[in-house]
């Protein structure tokens, strides 16, 4: 049986890091896990294979095997993901599963039912100001989870009880069937229906949690969001999602970060723009002005002469990197303001300069003038 290299299942070099590898799996993993994917009958072979190719990648030892030999290094058919050792003696219908990929008519997820699995990944959304995020902040957030009920610590059994093993298919939570056909001999794996899959028969079930072993609970969390996150940073927290199943692991919480438009600033990534409005006056004669920053208020000497559109930088007013330390700028673009009222002696002081400007005009033809020749306006 031929099968697909593993590095190509995962989408990942040969080079990559455990990291890189858990990262890629966990992405691929999502994308087809059946449960996402109801209606798409390729979703699950395509899940079968990248979880198996992670079996073997993520372990150093089957990797080292696999680099070697390939995937004849865990027997004809690949590698069997599951709870056996590597090297283990298969049993007669596990070596059916293994040429079938878990046998005709059964899902990964029936295969999967009674034994431990780890809970879902949770999202949640916050939203943020942009001071927050610059300075980081400590935030509470209520999210609805599933967890593993109290009184019966996740059995689903009333305290004091407990569940039976299933008469119906010995506590394997699977039925299978060896069916002799045309193309030799086939067994099919179907979930137990007389135990839903899970291999036990709860006959008192938990007063709690009706029997199911888990409750849907408000919890309060603790966020901490690192100075310098912007819209689409994610934050995970470890073991906050939902419970898992039969003693697995909960899964992670993932906080995902969305940073509200401010008012007066606009982000470009570790830099933040600000537009600082000045009279013309200031403009052509020169200032000292006083500019709010993130970090508290800011002097910008602005020179004399300065043309609407300039740009200042005020050296490290920006927003924390998030990983390499230091901070980003803080860009102040001048508009400047013509002013819409005017007192009679301001007009005259204006009328007075403007003669003078006139003047200069005469002397050096400004770019406007010759514009306007060149359009032959008046
Ligand atoms: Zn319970
Ligand atoms: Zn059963």
């Amino acid at each position: 049986m031929s099968e697909r290299d593993y590095y190509e299942v995962l989408g990942i070099s040969r080079d990559a890091s455990p990291d890189d590898i858990k990262k890629a799996y966990r992405k691929l993993a999502r994308k087809y896990h059946p449960d996402v994917n109801p209606d798409d009958p390729t979703a699950e072979d395509k899940f079968k294979e990248v979880k198996q190719a992670y079996d073997v990648l993520s372990d150093p030892q089957k990797r080292a095997g696999y680099d070697q030999f390939g995937s004849s290094a865990f027997g004809e058919g690949g590698y069997q993901s599951g709870p056996r050792g590597f090297g283990d003696f298969a049993g007669f219908g596990d070596i059916f599963d293994m040429f079938f990929g878990g046998g005709f008519g059964s899902t990964s997820a029936g295969r999967a039912r009674n034994q431990p699995r780890q809970g879902s990944d949770l999202r949640y959304d916050l939203r943020i100001t942009l001071e927050e995020a610059v300075s980081g902040a400590g935030r509470d957030i209520e999210l609805l989870r599933t967890e593993t009920c109290p009184r019966c610590k996740g059995t689903g059994a009333e305290p004091g009880t407990h569940p039976t093993t299933c008469n119906v298919c010995g506590g394997t939570g699977q039925i299978k069937q060896v069916r002799q056909t045309a193309l030799g001999q086939m067994v099919n794996v179907a979930p137990c229906n007389a135990c839903g899959g899970t291999g036990q028969i709860i006959t008192s079930p938990c007063s709690t949690c009706k029997g199911r072993g888990k409750v849907r609970r408000k919890r309060r969390i603790q966020v901490s969001v690192p100075p310098g996150v912007d819209t689409g940073s994610q934050i995970r927290i470890s073991n906050e999602g939902e419970a898992g199943d039969r003693g697995g692991p909960p899964g992670d919480l993932y906080v995902y970060i969305t940073v509200k438009p401010h008012r007066y600033f606009t982000r470009q990534g570790a830099n933040i723009l600000y537009e600082a409005p000045l009279t013309f006056t200031q403009a052509a004669l020169g200032a000292e002005i006083e500019v709010p920053t993130l970090h508290g208020k800011a002097k910008l000497t602005i020179p004399q002469g300065t043309q609407p559109g300039a740009r200042f930088r005020l050296r490290g007013k920006g927003v924390p990197h998030l990983r390499r330390g230091g901070r980003g700028d803080q860009h102040v673009r001048v508009t400047v303001q013509v002013p819409t009222r005017l007192t009679a002696k301001q007009r005259e002081l204006l009328q007075e300069l403007d003669e003078t400007l006139q003047k200069e005009k005469t002397e050096e033809r400004s770019f406007f003038e010759k514009m306007r020749d060149a359009f032959g306006a008046n």
